[in-house]
């Protein structure tokens, strides 16, 4: 099995077109029709491996149903598609600061789609298998006695520090909004701004050295530790 997916579409002709397509693919589809139908089928056991996300649905909007998701600890991690009928740069950063992972703009075809949940899913299968020692280019990363080397130098990090690079390695390539570094790193109840993110993103940046270009700030969103060492 391929993964299960669950579409959330209330356009549907679209939804059973989607799910005909996933299940030929060799996928499980679970599919909802509304904001609120989507968020209960998420939560039902087995949580599915990716959602697809309309962003215009009757009752709850795409973006708020996706805040939730992010909100809830079984869901959190689950990769979020968005789909939706408007282009442009706006829904891109609103998609991306409720902490979508990808976004299709309709009409998209088929193919596009399947593509893009493909690439998710692998990003997400990588993240789980990932050792405790990891390597990144110029950086090695032991996640369990907390040590951080660039080359051979280790570097001095604090717990937090520790921490904030740690939550950038798990999302390798993908982008990652103030909000969610503050409720990783810092904890939901921390009296902390995220002018404080920045701040500390900075810090650790300066530490790195020349690993701290590996850290990609998006202006207006928030952060993205590179897929790749090099990267154009
Ligand atoms: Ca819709």
């Amino acid at each position: 099995m391929l993964g299960l997916i669950l579409v959330i579409e209330d356009e549907v002709d679209l939804a059973t077109t989607l799910e005909y397509n996933l299940e030929r693919e060799g996928y499980q589809t679970r599919v909802a029709h509304t904001g609120q139908g989507g968020l209960d089928a998420a939560l039902k056991d087995p949580v599915p491996d990716a959602i697809v996300l309309d962003l215009m649905l009757p009752d709850i909007p795409g973006t708020e149903v996706c805040r939730r998701l992010r909100e809830h600890e079984r869901t959190r991690d689950v990769p979020v598609l968005m789909c939706t009928a408007k282009g442009g740069e706006i829904d891109r950063v609103v998609g991306f600061e409720v902490g979508a992972d990808d976004y299709v703009v309709k009409p998209f075809s088929v193919r596009e789609l399947l593509l893009r949940i493909r690439a998710i899913l692998r990003r997400a299968q990588r993240v789980e298998s990932e050792p405790e020692v990891l390597r990144f280019g110029r950086l090695r990363i032991d996640r369990e006695a907390h040590r951080v080397w660039v080359d051979e130098t280790e570097l001095g990090l604090t717990a937090l520090e520790f921490r904030l690079l740690a939550a950038f390695m798990a999302r390798k390539g993908r982008v990652q909004t103030r909000d969610t570094l503050l409720s990783d790193v810092w904890g939901i109840e921390a009296d902390v701004t995220t002018r404080t993110v920045d701040t500390h993103v900075k810090r650790l940046r300066e530490k790195l050295g020349e690993a701290g270009a590996y850290i990609e700030t998006l202006r207006g969103v928030g952060y993205r530790f590179r897929d790749q060492p090099e990267e154009a």
